[in-house]
């Protein structure tokens, strides 16, 4: 991963780690989530079968070139499909060494393959009859492609997209935690990840504290080689990446952003970009409107928690959102009115296996992880068992 997207190589052990995790849970699990579940109904029994669908394809991005794929293979495997996947351009790598070590875990020889095609290859894959559903983990206009082409050959697909989740600070919060938590949510992955904060909304009364002690955490982030273990910020994974990037960073400040911290590009090879914070950001500017997949942090003040909740959903995404308050029945109505897959109070939003995840408008649909997510890849079966006939006595021959 370090080698072809320039993950951090402590970040890149970390998520090996953490997919060991997600496959010893699916082990540990699915047998339990795919047992008959009995109904009572008007049958003399009913019941729910899970069974596997056939084969799925996948096609992942190159972010968490493990873990994305995982978080979808562990479920779908166990829960008896076959899988093909079709990883991002920039991490065959990753690919095949996920494939490997399917195979060395004792799955049957094929069971899980690995096609190495371009995104614009993909349709026809879709297409083959063999192929019964799509998941796609990716960018909202790619999740719409794919939709289509699924669309066509009437497949079901469930949608990993894009985010720019809100990291809600409320007066009340604690103010030093909310911002070492938001340093890391912001710049985790050298910022590339979908449920990153990606625009804080601050409450009036501690946007000055939250703002001072947040920059202050950024400007302390290691930039560096991504082998070496030190290193907190490694290079963008493409260049094309970086000149995205520093237009939406030039485009907001030419709108009004004031910049306080990073805004460059660092040392002679690689995308890198230092970590960055904008403030005075208004929901016109493309830090705010657009996803940005990198580490540019966008500070918005608030007046009050009701501008905080308009601001959190005047986007087209619906992934994850960050609220930080000590009023926790307070936070849960409010967490109830944000237009998201998932909230998180007084932490950063994560993936866990025991948890659901996904999101809704334009970040997708359909969930990974939990029960949930093993039930997305099996034909839910119902099974009706009316009352016994009599049978009839045969008579015995003379
Ligand atoms: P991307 O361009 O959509 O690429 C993702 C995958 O889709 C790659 O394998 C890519 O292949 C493939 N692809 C591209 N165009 C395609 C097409 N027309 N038909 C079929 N496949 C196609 O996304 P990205 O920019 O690499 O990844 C970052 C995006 O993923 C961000 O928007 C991020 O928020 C989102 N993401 C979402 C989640 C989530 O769980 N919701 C998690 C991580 C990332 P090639 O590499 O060959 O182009």
């Amino acid at each position: 991963m370090s080698l072809e997207m320039g993950k951090p190589v402590t970040e890149a052990r970390a998520e090996i780690e953490k997919c060991a995790g997600g496959c010893d849970f699916y082990a540990e699990h699915a047998a339990r989530y795919l047992a008959d579940q009995p109904v009572t109904s008007n049958a003399r029994t009913s019941y729910i079968a899970f069974e596997p669908l056939g084969i799925v394809l996948a096609v992942m991005p190159w972010n968490f070139p493990f873990w994305q794929v995982i978080r979808f293979a562990a479920p779908a495997l166990m829960a008896g499909n076959g899988a093909v996947l079709k990883h991002a351009s920039n991490v065959p790598q990753s690919a095949l060494a996920i494939e490997e070590a399917i195979r060395d875990a004792g799955f049957p020889e094929g069971l899980f393959r690995t096609l190495l095609l371009v995104g614009g290859a993909v349709e026809p894959v879709i297409a083959d009859d063999r192929i019964r559903a799509v998941t796609l983990t990716g960018s909202s206009a790619t999740g719409s492609q794919i939709a289509q082409a699924a669309g066509r050959a009437l497949k079901k697909t469930v949608l990993e997209l894009g985010g720019s989740d809100p990291f809600i600070v409320l007066n009340d919060a604690d103010i030093a935690a909310a911002a070492t938590t938001g340093v890391r949510a912001r710049n985790q992955n050298t910022g590339q990840s979908c449920i990153a904060a990606k625009r804080f909304l601050l409450e009036a009364d501690i946007a000055d504290d939250f703002e001072r002690r947040f920059v202050e955490g950024v400007r302390a982030l290691r930039v560096g080689d991504p082998l070496d273990a030190q290193t907190q910020i490694g290079p963008l994974a493409r260049p094309d990446l970086r000149e995205n990037l520093e237009r939406q960073v030039k485009e907001s400040i030419r709108m009004g952003a004031r910049l306080v911290a990073g805004g460059k590009r660092w040392g002679e090879r690689g995308a890198f970009y230092t970590p960055t914070v904008l403030t005075e950001v208004t929901p016109d500017m493309p830090v705010f409107a657009e996803e940005t997949f990198g580490p540019v942090a966008a500070l918005v003040r608030v007046a009050d928690a009701e501008a905080a909740i308009d601001l959190a959903n005047d986007t087209e995404y619906g992934l994850g959102a960050n609220l930080w308050t000590r009023d926790i029945p307070r936070a849960e109505k409010i967490a109830r009115r944000i237009e998201s897959g998932q909230v998180f109070i007084n932490g950063m939003v994560a993936s866990d296996p025991r948890l659901p995840f996904g999101g809704v408008k334009h970040s997708g649909y359909g969930r990974e992880l939990s029960a949930f997510g093993i039930h997305e890849f099996t034909n839910i079966k119902t099974v009706w068992i009316g009352p016994a006939q009599e049978r009839k006595a045969t008579p015995q021959a003379e």
